[in-house]
């Protein structure tokens, strides 16, 4: 199966009591964010910038905690900044596991090997390492050579150590689909996981000639996605077949909400407008229909995996034919 049974079993236990409860708009997945800091400064990164003001400031544990019961997000990604310079990330994980949340923990691998040992041995866990593609062009946009051979290693041996470990990539314009072809060819033949794909977004302050227009990102998907090749993605067929512009969705802003030190960010991952002190005022204050493609200047090119596969889960329990779509591509 590409995902634990556990994890399949309790997202959909989860949707079914959100169903029942009538509630429209719901957490599927909190994206935390304890601290901004990093360890590399990637050409493609938003948070340093929209955050330079305040990268030293920290949630404290308490809060990390406080927040994950606030949402009630089934599955909790547990990103940054760099997550694994936050000093009280291997309490964090444990007390995840401890209170039967998924976790994705997404790290640059810079530290990850040295962090294998302290971290949680469960099937609960995630790594998430962040690949942009083969060693020049990952060390150039994270900015150090080197970087790419460092993630390979901790790879293999978390791999070794008996971690589920997915890799995550970002296309930029730039982006060379065959050399994507041959990083996604090389990480099946080392054992990862599985393989989470995105176009990426336009954050205000980096470099505007690096993003995909809707065009470009349809054109780059099929190439990658439809060329008939058995990549091992954990983005679902029905989300890569929107990239390729074969299906409509509208984003679903509100499913993976963020929380960072600042508060709760909102409308979403992408857009920063305000942070709210609490997640309750986050969903009932934003004004939702205000955004979305065609409703937002800053929601055109937008594509990305956080807006848009809660879309997928959630529409596909209208359609049997998607569910069944979904739930084969599982057991594979
Ligand atoms: S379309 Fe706009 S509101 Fe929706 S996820 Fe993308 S940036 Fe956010």
């Amino acid at each position: 199966m590409r995902f634990p049974l556990s994890l399949s079993a309790d997202l959909a236990r989860y949707l079914l009591k959100k169903r029942l409860q009538g509630e429209e708009k719901f957490p599927m997945v909190l994206m935390l964010e304890p601290t901004h800091q990093c360890n590399l400064a990637c050409e493609g990164c938003g948070r340093i910038q929209e955050y330079r003001d305040t990268l030293g400031l920290s949630l404290s544990l308490e809060e990390c905690l406080d927040s994950v019961s606030e949402c009630g997000a089934p599955v909790v990604t547990v990103t940054g900044g760099e997550p694994l310079i936050y000093p009280s990330v291997f309490e964090l994980l444990q007390e995840l596991v401890h209170r039967k949340k998924h976790i994705y923990l997404c790290t640059n691998a810079v530290l990850l090997e040295k962090s294998l040992p302290r971290l949680p041995r469960s099937n609960r866990i995630t790594i998430s390492v962040h690949l942009d593609g083969l060693a020049p062009m990952h060390d150039r946009i994270l900015g150090r050579k080197g970087l790419y051979d460092t993630a390979i290693k901790a790879i293999k041996e978390a791999k070794a150590q008996g971690f589920r470990v997915c890799t995550n990539t970002t296309i930029y314009k730039e982006t060379d689909i065959r050399e994507i072809e041959s990083l996604f060819t090389y990480l099946g033949q080392i054992g990862i996981d599985g393989l989470l794909v995105s176009p990426a977004y336009s954050f205000e302050g980096v470099k505007p000639e690096m993003f995909l227009s809707r065009e470009e990102i349809r054109e780059k998907f099929t190439r990658l996605t439809g060329n008939g090749k058995k990549f091992r993605f954990f983005s679902t067929p029905l989300y890569l077949s929107f990239l390729r512009g074969e299906r409509q969705y509208e984003c679903s802003p509100w499913a993976n909400p963020t929380r960072n030190p600042l508060g709760w960010r909102a409308p979403c991952y992408q857009i920063l407008d305000t942070h709210y002190p609490t997640f309750r005022e986050m969903m009932e204050r934003t004004p939702w229909e205000k955004y979305g493609v065609g409703r937002d200047p800053r929601c055109a090119q937008c594509m990305m995996h956080s807006g848009f596969e809660p879309s997928v889960v959630r529409q596909a329990g209208q359609h049997a034919k998607d569910m069944w779509k979904l739930l084969r591509w599982n057991l594979t």
